[in-house]
């Protein structure tokens, strides 16, 4: 059996489609799960892969679930509590969503992922691979963090920056938030009448709004997480919608043209997968301010990054750590992995690549920073500047 539901004309072509819904809009006012939602959601998505789109599901309610479960009327502070909770509650989600996806015949895949298995390349590259052979088998997965063995420093913390993650991860055309707000406003629209909502966002750096307490208007992750996920995929080169949870058919709507929700426009020239993974998988451990001849250096003629044109290191960081680049206002330029760490770097910097050995005492790389392994910041904007056009996507 093939859902179908009321659906408009359809997109061109195959996209890869990320969606994710959080727990406000997954459960009812009486802390169970919100059934119908659920149902529509599972319809809507099916439909899609049955259109030949590849379908990623991340969904929130683990926690929330484990509580209904286990009769606690909010959710648990301790981080084991929190953990321990999360085990009851994704197994309970996860029959639910196999019991509605198999009414239409949908196969699904639990991805439980953590943050260091999106930082260490290994295993990055193993759930890419993972990912590509899903999407092969027609399966959809369903992915949350892995909250029973996730540890705080190394947690997501939130779905929405999972889901860019995870969108950044496979490449993905669009990203769709799932909340419980039809749009973003200017402001809370619940504590200020006069905000005004936003349905198009060409720059991130461009949008003027009060973002407000985290959580206030705007689910669980908060409006400042929406924006941070925002920046991930569309520097990624995913476009990125948030609209209500409550309509999941709002999807195929906007997937067709229509102008619902948020929309966030992908940022030109999208990096190599391999370049995601530095600019968005990566913790950056430190920061370097470049002079204005290494700026123009690395934003303009899209060469490596030497030492010569270092001013300050910031950080404790070792080799081959991702780090921030910026100019000397402290402008982000871009992010890389580094060839040195930071004593190194305090002994090198502002000096010339062929004195390096005779200063350190031993021969080490010509640059601080490979270009192969610099991505620039689309949104910088530094007169020194130009985006260097990238045509390889591949590992
Ligand atoms: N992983 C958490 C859960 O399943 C949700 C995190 C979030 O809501 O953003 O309960």
């Amino acid at each position: 059996m093939t859902a179908t539901p009321s659906a408009t004309s359809k997109p061109p072509k195959p996209q890869i489609i990320v969606v994710k819904i959080g727990t406000s809009s997954l459960t009812s006012a009486n802390n169970q799960l919100a059934l119908s939602v659920l149902a529509r959601l599972v319809e809507t998505l099916s439909y899609l892969q049955g259109q030949g789109h590849r379908v990623i599901l991340v969904s929130s309610g683990g926690v929330g679930g484990g509580c209904a479960r286990l009769g606690l009327s909010e959710r648990p502070k301790a981080i084991e509590q929190k953990q321990a909770v999360a085990a009851v509650g994704q197994g309970r989600l996860m029959r639910v969503y196999d019991d509605l996806f198999t009414v239409l015949d949908q196969p699904i895949a639990q991805v439980l992922l953590t943050r260091s298995d999106l930082m260490q390349r290994s295993r990055y590259l193993n759930s890419y691979h993972t990912f590509q052979q899903l999407f092969d088998l027609q399966v959809i997965p369903i992915v949350n963090e892995n909250d029973t063995v996730a540890v705080d420093e190394l947690k997501f913390g939130d779905n929405d920056t999972l889901s860019a993650l995870v969108a950044n991860l496979v490449g993905a055309d669009w990203l769709f938030l799932l909340t419980d707000v039809d749009r973003l406003y200017s402001a809370d629209p619940r504590a200020n009448p006069d905000a005004e909502p936003i349905t198009w966002v060409q720059h991130l750096k461009d949008l003027d709004i009060d973002v407000g307490d985290r959580g206030s208007a705007w689910g669980t992750g908060g409006m400042i997480t929406k924006l941070e996920a925002a920046r991930i995929a569309t520097g990624a080169g995913v476009r990125m919608a948030i609209t209500n949870g409550q309509t999941p058919d709002n999807i195929l709507k906007i997937l067709a043209g229509e102008p619902l929700g948020t929309q966030f426009a992908p940022r030109p020239n999208p990096s190599s997968a391999r370049k995601r993974w530095i600019a968005n998988g990566l913790r950056p451990n430190g920061s370097l301010y470049l002079d204005a001849g290494a700026v123009r250096a690395i934003g303009k003629d899209g060469k490596s990054l030497l030492s010569a044109g270092i001013v300050t290191v910031e950080g404790n960081f070792q080799a081959q750590d991702a780090v921030i680049l910026c100019d000397r206002n402290g402008q982000e330029i871009a992010r890389g992995l580094v060839n040195y760490n930071h004593h190194e770097l305090q002994q090198i910097r502002g000096r010339r690549s062929n004195e390096i050995s005779m200063i350190l005492g031993y021969e080490g790389a010509d640059t601080v920073v490979h270009r192969d392994n610099l991505v620039l910041n689309p949104d910088a904007t530094a007169s020194d500047m130009k985006p260097v056009a990238e045509s390889e996507h591949t590992y």
